[in-house]
């Protein structure tokens, strides 16, 4: 969970091969796995919930096609789950800091109280925190990349390259996408008006971005 790898996508997979077509794989069933699905679906909005699964399934793809990473599925699903915990409307009016962060620290603590598990706690906040930390230098963990690729291929329609397009028809029909562009971008719009100093600013015209994406899902 703590292997580095470059931040820039195109230095970190310089050769990506053809995508294969994926099936929609089941879900982890280890205890601390069912604990935080449960957790997160009392917390999260559908969009958001359907969003976090998007993402945990694509990354499953692109790792199998794209990388020979030693990464477990449980690290990459309570990633994925937890990734957005902190930018429900409750817990970005709880604190003065940038959803990632808090986020960061919300799912440390809430892993550390389920599992004790102290390197799969401090792998998760550091791959949450960076989550929208995008960049061309220096180096983050392979869980962190993962989180990055996807959750803008989700949002924005980068990186469409690396996902076979039956994979990706296969997932939006199991985790419907209804609504997922405006819940994003209102989302984006009240942490940058209400925390006008947020991590999310770092993205120009992320809002318009998100709801200008014409990828074909
Ligand atoms: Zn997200």
């Amino acid at each position: 969970m703590f292997t580095a790898i470059e931040r820039d996508v195109s230095k970190a997979l310089p050769n990506p091969k053809p995508p294969t077509a994926q099936s929609v794989r089941q879900l982890p069933t280890t205890p601390i796995c069912r604990t935080i699905l449960d957790y997160v679906k009392k917390e999260l909005s559908l969009p958001v919930l359907n969003h976090s699964l998007r993402v945990y399934q694509y990354s499953l793809a692109i790792i199998k096609d794209q990388f020979d990473w030693d990464l477990s599925e449980e690290a990459v699903f309570i990633t994925c789950l937890l990734h957005d915990l902190a930018a429900t409307d409750g817990n970005i009016a709880s604190t003065k800091m940038s959803f990632e962060f808090y986020g960061g620290i919300l799912s440390h603590d809430l892993i550390m109280k389920y599992s004790n598990d102290k390197d799969l706690a401090e792998a998760v906040c550091e791959a949450i925190i960076r989550h929208q930390d995008l960049g061309e230098s220096g180096m983050i963990t392979t869980l962190g990349l993962i989180l990055q690729i996807l959750t803008i291929l989700d949002n924005v329609g980068l990186h469409m390259h690396l996902i076979h397009e039956s994979t990706l028809k296969e997932v939006n029909t199991k985790y419907s996408r209804d609504g997922w562009l405006g819940c994003f971008s209102d989302t984006i719009k009240l942490e940058t008006q209400t925390k006008p100093w947020c991590h999310t600013t770092s993205i120009e015209n992320f809002s318009e971005k998100v709801l200008s994406n014409k990828a074909k899902y």
